[in-house]
């Protein structure tokens, strides 16, 4: 995807070549971070920073076209988290003892359903990166 210099720039700048998402650093992953179109292409989203995040492969192909999913709580349909809108820490917290992301509203349990962000390959990564010190943002 072709990304302007300026737009990929401001992305770096917000996003550290963080995942927006699950976290991962793209030193961690050892694969460039992919531009996520946060509302897809498909569905009207446009190519501009308030609909543009960093995603590792991983979250971008789970999320495929998804902009909701199942909050596995309550059952309800309801909007993934939004990296332009909504702030992590508000919807997700790091579990030191089980090296889980964990949800912590509708928005954030429905997120790590439909993206798959606790998979057994990934927190396997995870306990590796928690080793030598690496942890998601602090609250
Ligand atoms: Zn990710």
């Amino acid at each position: 995807m072709y990304l302007p210099a300026d737009l990929r720039k401001q992305l770096e700048d917000v996003d550290d070549h963080r995942c927006a998402y699950c976290q991962t650093t793209q030193a961690n992953s050892g694969q460039p971070m992919v531009v996520d179109h946060i509302l897809p292409e498909t569905q009207g989203g446009d190519t501009a920073f308030h609909n543009l995040c960093f995603a590792c492969r991983r979250c971008n192909e789970y999320k495929g076209a998804q902009t909701a999913a199942i909050d596995p709580l309550t059952g309800e349909m309801t909007p993934i988290f939004h990296p332009r809108h909504d702030r992590w820490q508000e919807h997700f917290a790091w579990d030191e003892s089980t090296i889980l992301l964990v949800g912590l509203t509708h928005n954030g349990r429905a997120t790590i359903i439909a993206l798959n962000i606790n998979n057994p390959v990934i927190v396997a990564a995870r306990r590796r990166w928690a080793s030598v010190g690496w942890h998601p943002p602090a609250p």
